[in-house]
């Protein structure tokens, strides 16, 4: 023991070593002494010959100073949040690197005045979404539901059908963000069905705004109604729409998912949702409509407490204005592709002896198998 003990390397002899040394300029001391003392216990055990020790704190480095490490998505969901949800694209990517030292957010260096911070954000996503008079961005969805429910209906009822008091998931649940703000919820129809006239019973003095909100995660079938935006917006009271998804005009492969321009189209007075859902940008909550409210709700107190940082404004304006992000690649993905890609896999998994096949999770590939099974 004592002899082991003598064989190995202090820990600031390793540090010193140039390799290790670079290291520790990179990521800093105490994930490098984390590594240097995690091999010479390996030593002391005799797992480790003291000469490989400097390989070995190599080794055991990451290779940036976060304990977030990337992973490879392959569970086929294509926003996964414990994953992440969007993987950023390389403009956005591009964009948010060249935004981390200091940037202009707040500044016009040809005036030397104070600038409107987000601006070109702001631009971008107006002109994404032309039917929004104006725009505001925030964390994230769920605080751009917050902020509408603080600044446009604190001490006031926010009108919701029962059917759409969702949870989105990890305990989230919409009616319980709403109440914390300190808005009123106003509940009508049943869990299956509400009508115009469930909600035309409601509008009254106390009224902040009616509330539709998509229910992302889930379906009722059979006897059931909802009331759209186009018909809400006859009730002479702001109407606030959470779309969820971040989708800002239609897409043909999500025929069902409500997007921003439509709904706008449709009367909603604001529209929120999430830029890191299916917009495929970084973490961000949109607000897009009538130019009043927005300007009250970037006016309220809370919209300090809200606000985005450069990193996200450089990220989503690049998500806006680049190339395709990932997300929108993977949605338009061609199905035989995918097939031949998991084949592929496949027989490179099986080729080092794992018991792999691709099998079809798609509707209309499950349904093709069906019929060629059971004819
Ligand atoms: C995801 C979602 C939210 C919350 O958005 P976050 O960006 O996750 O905060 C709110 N409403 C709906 C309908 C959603 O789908």
């Amino acid at each position: 023991m004592t002899d082991l003990r003598r064989r190995v390397p202090s820990t600031d002899a390793v540090l010193a070593e140039p390799a290790v040394a670079a290291a520790v300029a990179k990521l800093g001391r105490s994930l490098a002494k984390r590594a240097v003392h995690a091999a010479q216990q390996r030593v002391r055990e005799g797992a480790l010959a003291p000469q490989d020790i400097v390989p070995a704190v190599l080794a055991f480095l990451p290779s940036t100073a976060t304990s977030l490490r990337p992973v490879l998505n392959a569970t086929g969901v294509l926003l996964h949040t414990n994953l992440g949800r969007a993987p950023l694209s390389a403009a956005a990517i591009d964009a948010l690197v060249s935004a981390a030292g200091t940037t202009d957010v707040e500044l016009n260096v040809t005036t030397g005045a104070r600038g409107e911070r987000g601006s070109g954000t702001m631009a971008a996503l107006l002109d994404a979404v032309p039917a929004a008079e104006s725009v505001h961005i925030v964390n994230n969805g769920a605080a751009a539901l917050a902020l509408a429910a603080t600044a446009l209906s604190a001490d006031k009822e926010i009108i919701i059908a029962r059917g759409e008091m969702v949870e989105i998931g990890d305990g989230f649940r919409i009616p319980e963000l709403i109440t914390a703000t300190g808005a009123h919820l106003r509940e009508v129809g049943t869990t299956n069905r509400a009508t115009l006239d469930d909600y035309r019973q409601a509008v009254g003095d106390a009224t902040g705004f009616v509330l539709k909100v998509h229910p992302s995660n889930f379906v009722i079938t059979g006897f059931t109604a909802t009331v759209g935006v186009s018909e809400l917006r006859t009730l002479d009271v702001p109407v606030v729409a959470d779309i969820g998804s971040g989708l800002l005009k239609p897409n043909t492969a999500l025929p069902h998912e409500p997007d921003a321009a439509t709904t706008l189209g449709h009367g909603a007075d604001l529209v929120t949702c999430s830029g890191d859902k299916l917009l495929g940008g970084p973490q961000a909550g949109l607000i897009l409509g009538d130019r009043g409210l927005v300007q009250k709700l970037r006016r309220h107190p809370l919209a300090r407490a809200l606000r985005v940082d450069k990193l996200t404004l450089a990220a989503l304006e690049a998500t806006l204005i680049g190339p395709p992000a990932p997300t929108a690649t993977a949605l338009g993905a061609d199905v035989d592709d995918l097939r031949r890609r998991a084949a592929t896999l496949t027989s490179a998994l099986v080729a080092h002896g794992v018991d792999a096949r691709s099998v079809p999770l798609h509707r209309d590939d499950r349904r093709r198998q069906r019929s060629r099974r059971d004819p």
